[in-house]
């Protein structure tokens, strides 16, 4: 962990910042401190924006931003290991689940650097209306502006490089505000992006009070676009308080899976088990209810518990972990309260349910499966984002299809069924952005379109998605 045990500061307007205020970040499974970097507040927000603003004066070329993206890629590549270890020790995410990460990263610029190279307007068929008769008419696509950026804690790599590197690819330039909890991957990823080539102010990273920075990408009218990833309640109030802005929002999920009687229940167990403990299921599409038909109820538990027992619960930073800590002491208080209300109401607990002592003193959280939960629980509704998941048995497809529908949420859903029909029929009735056939719901690959409706966001990003979000349409009409 000693890789990221450091001081950093700010990037604005391409100089590196120190403000004599702090911000330090402390690992999630030790409490050690892992680093502390430069803190920020509304005077840095607004610089940035002003060196952002500055920047997009000077457009870079389309192929000169792809050079940029697929070098970044390069360097993701080479310094994987060290990447892989920034993103665990900040995050207490597994070192398996931060070198996917790390790979993923790589991927994700790759995209955005195809979509540079793509990027063009459209032809208006000008002759298909009596108007149009002699004209000639195109779309330009043009970057929208400056670019505000909110990210996570969960995935701090990642989904930084799915706000920076589509921005880019359409020519924007980007204020970034990382995660407080976990600041040094998209410092590291910053620090990339100079090595690569990237002119001063093109990408800006500010570290510091949410509320305050927050305050002024959501009032200077020169940011054009907010792109948001996190909880759905500071989502959606940054959607109403911007409304001449285009507020792109990714947000939680309350994930389901359907498996049906006719399904191969080893093949769904092995994904099950696997996609709802990963990261301590602090994952928007970590597998949380899973709805399997009664004949099958017993044989899914018979195959899919013993699988979550063997799990490894301990250290992140060790190579054979499984499942780590929780971000913070006030998320696992939360999450060990949803048990309990489950437990209180009579559910089923099968297995975990309580906190594990690790050799070195810390306590973490077991996987846990509720059995039979009522549906109005907060486990079986709300998003739990822990390491729990509900095992329901259900009678009819109708019924397993409400019961996934009735959260608030819809980001992905998923079924297990060797009936193409059956699965198709699902596909069309689940109120989700994404469905997966005989695949964990929690399967992203990057150049996906991704996101959700009702409270789980308003957009999808995958790069080619989200360069479009990020551009505007300008019709050029000739006369001719
Ligand atoms: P969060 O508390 O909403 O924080 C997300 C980001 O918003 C952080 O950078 C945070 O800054 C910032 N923020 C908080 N209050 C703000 C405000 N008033 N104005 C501006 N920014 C503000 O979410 P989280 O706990 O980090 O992440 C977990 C959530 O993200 C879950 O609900 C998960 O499902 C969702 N998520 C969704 C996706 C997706 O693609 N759909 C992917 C991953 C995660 P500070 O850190 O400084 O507070």
């Amino acid at each position: 962990m000693a890789v990221t045990a450091s001081e950093k500061k700010l990037l604005i307007g391409g100089e590196w910042v120190e403000t004599g205020d702090w911000v330090e970040v402390r690992s999630p499974y030790s409490g050690d401190l892992v680093g502390r970097v430069a803190k920020a507040g509304a005077a840095e927000a607004r610089r940035a924006v002003d060196a952002a603003e500055a920047a997009m004066r000077e457009p870079l070329p389309a192929h000169k931003r792809a050079e940029i993206l697929v070098r970044v890629a390069g360097f993701l590549g080479r310094r994987h290991d060290e990447v892989a270890q920034t993103i665990s020790a900040e995050a207490g995410k597994p070192l398996k689940a931060a070198k996917v990460e790390a790979a993923r990263a790589m991927s994700t610029f790759t995209m955005a650097a195809v979509e540079a190279r793509k990027l063009a307007g459209e032809m208006v068929p000008m002759d298909a209306s009596q108007a149009g008769e002699g004209k000639l008419a195109f779309t330009l696509r043009l970057p929208i502006g400056v670019v505000g950026a909110i990210s996570p804690f969960n995935f701090p790599l990642n989904l930084v490089a799915h706000k920076i590197a589509p921005a880019l690819a359409a020519g924007c330039a980007v204020v970034l505000k990382p995660a407080s909890q976990t600041p040094f991957s998209a410092l590291l990823l910053a620090e990339l992006e100079t090595e690569a080539g990237l002119p001063p102010g093109w990408l800006n990273v500010l570290v510091g009070p949410a509320s305050e920075i927050g305050d002024v990408l959501v009032e200077d009218e020169r940011v054009r676009a907010i792109t948001f990833t996190g909880s759905s309640e500071v989502g959606w109030k940054l959607a109403e308080r911007a409304p001449r802005k285009r507020v792109k929002l990714e947000l939680g999920n309350a994930t389901p899976v359907i498996v049906e009687a006719d399904s191969d229940l080893d093949d769904a167990a092995a994904k099950l088990a696997a996609n709802a403990f990963s990261f301590a299921g602090q994952s928007c599409i970590s597998v949380q209810r899973i709805y399997v038909h009664r004949s099958r109820y017993d044989d899914l538990l018979g195959r899919f518990l013993p699988k979550v027992e063997a799990l490894v619960v301990g250290d992140p930073g060790d190579e054979t972990t499984d499942v780590g800590p929780l971000i913070d002491g006030d998320a696992r208080d939360r999450v060990l309260a949803w048990i309990g209300e489950a437990r209180d109401a009579g559910a089923e607990i099968l297995t975990g349910g309580e906190l594990t002592a690790i050799d070195g003193g810390a306590e973490l959280l077991r996987p846990t499966v509720i059995g039979n939960p009522a549906p109005d629980l907060k486990v079986a509704c709300e998003e739990v984002f822990g390491p729990v998941c509900t095992v329901t048995a259900y009678d009819t497809l109708d019924e397993a299809i409400e019961l996934a529908n009735g959260t608030r949420y819809g980001l992905q859903a998923g079924i297990f069924t060797s009936n193409v029909k059956t699965a198709l029929d699902a596909a069309h009735r689940l109120e989700f952005g994404g469905v997966t056939i005989n695949e964990a719901p929690t399967f992203r690959a990057d150049q996906m379109p991704y996101g959700g409706v009702k409270d789980s966001g308003n957009t999808r990003e995958g790069p080619a998605y989200a360069v479009r979000e990020l551009t505007e349409d300008r019709l050029v009409v000739i006369d001719l």
